[in-house]
């Protein structure tokens, strides 16, 4: 790696692994998840200014009113979508800055991400491109519409708050997939994963959680 994506003093591996201790202190268990948070700079996703706060466990602002979120949600997001086991199709919606798409990327065969912002999905191409990171498609669109070329996925994962589970994302779930969605208005959801089977979709609600609101057309 080079010393811009290692990191020294606040961005550097030593600050990462205290990251990584919390969010095993936090109940992170996967030791897939810890290991590909361990090793992915989430500094390089953030503007320099705050690069020194990267592995603070809190949400950062990354530009068009909008966060990179808290290192525990995406810890504790993509464990609950490895539920479904060896995860082959991913759908995201909401690149953002793509440090979620990057640390899916890296537990996945391929990552479908979906972005309506486009300067956001620009940039978070070009830091996937710095890492790298070739297995992650990007379109600029409404996720509302998710992205029916490539389903059924067997991961759909949200990181933006819709009030209800948009039908749409559920047509594009596989047999057996897992979804991980916030659901509710205002700055307080809950979060759910969704599962299907022959029998149908069971919802689980599971944490209080608070993420921006998903937002339909395109900006
Ligand atoms: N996973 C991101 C979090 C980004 S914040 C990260 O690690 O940084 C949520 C993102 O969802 C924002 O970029 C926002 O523009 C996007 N978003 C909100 N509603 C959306 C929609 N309907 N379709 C696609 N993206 C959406």
């Amino acid at each position: 790696m080079t010393q811009s994506l290692q990191g020294i003093g606040m961005t550097s591996q030593r600050t990462r692994d205290r990251m990584v201790n919390r969010l095993i202190e936090q109940g992170i268990r996967n030791k897939k998840v810890l290991d590909v948070m361990r090793n992915t700079p989430r500094h390089i996703f953030v503007d320099e200014a705050l690069a020194s706060r990267a592995y603070e466990d809190t949400a950062l602002p990354i530009g068009h009113n909008q966060t990179i979120s808290q290192p525990y949600i995406v810890a504790r997001m993509t464990e609950l979508l490895l539920k479904a086991g060896h995860l082959s199709k991913v759908l995201e919606i909401g690149t953002g800055c793509g440090y979620q798409t990057a640390i899916l990327a890296q537990l996945a065969d391929h990552v479908y991400s979906v972005e309506r912002i486009l300067p956001l999905q620009r940039k978070a191409k070009g830091y996937l491109w710095d890492m790298k990171i070739k297995n992650v498609s990007f379109i600029h669109n409404d996720g509302g519409w998710g992205w029916p070329e490539y389903a059924p996925f067997d991961g759909i994962l949200v990181s933006a708050a819709p009030p209800e589970i948009p039908e749409t994302l559920l047509q594009q779930m596989a047999m057996g997939g897992v979804m991980v969605i916030p659901i509710g208005e205002g700055g307080r959801q809950t979060l759910q994963r969704v599962i299907r089977s022959e029998k149908g979709y069971e919802a689980e609600e599971l944490e209080s959680v608070s993420f921006v609101p998903f937002l339909s057309g395109r900006e």
